[in-house]
């Protein structure tokens, strides 16, 4: 081993970028292995609870400061502290005038940035040289507790290193060359929704829908559809997010994206009223159609193998409805970044890296799983298809209160204190 384990990450979406970061803040020696030719994420927006930027300035205030520079809350004033108002995006009222059902708040309420500017102004904090590009691992090799691993690349290319963690996204290669190809959670499951994606000029959104519905977060229920619209770009653009359900299966086996148009999101969401029918209106006329798989099925039981292990949507890739997957990631780097920085991790060479790769597994399986199965019923409480409690909106408004504030009141600090404790019993 070199005088400083080597750290190889697969994948730079926002888990990758972000561990890159805060492992460097802490020096340590990391590699960004991206199969991409340069750095890229979607245009949409992703939103960040209070968790999550609580976990955002442990891992680097660069990256907080780097967040709150592109990050756009509630435009009202009176919003500021609200998550979302939920209304009856069925009703058949004017625009404006759809009946309000409930809300949610917490300290900063939304608080959204647009993908791209948020991956660019991170990138901008990674060390020269720690990236290389066209990369796409296909698998690893692991020789024994003294060997380095080697990492096999599409490109015919290997590399060897000390540690891996696959920070690859939901088809990620690591967690499949740690659990088997054929083991059923190397696969994700489709959850049975979809979500057509969207961003509109806000001047466009103020005209069409009125300040209050275009510039705050809103989330209109409906059954077996819902559609979410919050402001990003600094209060610029209005993103939209239009989820449906059905029973078919998903029309790809290798695409999670597949093009779209207008006329099909009409014809989704022909039950909803006059606003949601406006909102689709001012959509493009061509759209993207995203479909929701996640880990649900088949969790992993352990987040690590001997010297790799997974973290994000790699380990535990969730369906959208507590907007808080990126959230996890960035809680997953904070803690791991703070369990490889501890002396003890750091004076045992390899042996003290598979330790922290066991630490980490064993205080994030249960928090990160969870929320994978919460956010699938909070996509059925939010569409009205949860036995038992329907169209009950004060059953729904408890439930979403108590499951979003064990998110977003989670305290990073004291779980990474946890997690030190776990490190002192595996060592
Ligand atoms: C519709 C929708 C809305 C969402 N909204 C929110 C929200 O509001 N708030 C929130 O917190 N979360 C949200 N999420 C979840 C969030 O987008 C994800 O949790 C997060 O982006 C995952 O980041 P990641 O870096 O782990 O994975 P990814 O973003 O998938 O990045 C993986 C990276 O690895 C690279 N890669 C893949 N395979 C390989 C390989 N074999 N070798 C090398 N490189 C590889 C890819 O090119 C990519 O750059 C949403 C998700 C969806 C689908």
């Amino acid at each position: 081993m070199a005088s400083q384990p080597r750290i190889a990450i697969i994948g730079g979406g926002i888990s990758g970028v972000c561990l890159a970061i805060a492992l460097q803040k802490r020096n340590l020696d990391v590699t960004i292995y991206e199969q991409a030719p340069k750095f890229g994420e979607i245009g949409a927006g992703v939103a960040f609870n209070p968790a999550a930027t609580r976990a955002m300035k442990l891992c680097s205030t660069d990256i907080y400061d780097a967040f709150e520079k592109v990050a756009t809350r509630n435009i009202s004033t009176e919003k500021q502290k609200t998550w979302f108002d939920w209304l009856d995006g069925e009703a058949d009222e004017p625009i404006g005038q759809e009946p309000y059902l409930f809300s949610l708040t917490n300290e900063f309420g939304a608080n959204a940035v647009h993908r791209a500017h948020f991956l660019d102004e991170i990138v901008d904090l990674l060390k020269e040289g720690t990236t290389k590009f066209g990369k796409h691992l296909d698998t690893i090799s692991d020789e024994g507790d003294t060997k380095p691993l080697k990492m096999k690349f599409h490109d015919g290319t290997e590399e060897e290193t000390d540690a891996i963690i696959g920070c690859d996204g939901i088809k990620s290669s690591v967690r499949i060359w740690m659990l088997g190809k054929d083991h059923p959670g190397s696969s994700p499951s489709y959850t049975h929704k979809y979500a057509y994606r969207g961003l509109i000029p806000m001047k466009k959104a103020v005209e069409a829908l009125g300040e209050d519905l275009a510039q705050n977060a809103k989330m209109h229920m409906g059954h077996d559809a819902h559609v979410l619209t919050f402001p990003v770009d600094h209060g610029e653009t209005m993103n939209v997010v239009a989820f449906r359900t059905n029973s078919e299966p998903w029309p790809s086996s290798e695409k999670l994206v597949l093009p779209s148009e207008k006329s099909h999101v009409k014809k989704d969401f022909e039950h909803f009223g006059p606003t949601v029918q406006k909102i689709i209106d001012i959509l493009e006329p061509n759209l993207d159609c995203w479909a929701i798989f996640d880990l649900g099925d088949h969790p992993m039981e352990s987040y690590h193998k001997r010297r790799v292990c997974v973290l994000g949507d790699a380990a535990h890739a969730t369906s959208p409805h507590h907007g808080a997957g990126a959230g996890m990631c960035i809680e997953d780097v904070a803690m791991l970044a703070e369990v490889l920085n501890d002396h003890k991790v750091r004076d045992q060479g390899l042996k003290g890296l598979e330790i922290a790769f066991k630490t980490f597994s064993e205080t994030r399986l249960e928090r990160t799983q969870w929320l994978v199965q919460s956010s699938r019923r909070s996509g059925d409480l939010y569409e009205w298809r949860v036995e038992g409690i329907v169209e009950d909106i004060e059953k729904i408004q408890k439930e979403c209160k108590e499951s979003n504030e064990k998110i977003w009141n989670a305290q990073i600090t004291e779980m990474v204190k946890e997690a030190k404790s776990v490190l002192d019993r595996n060592f």
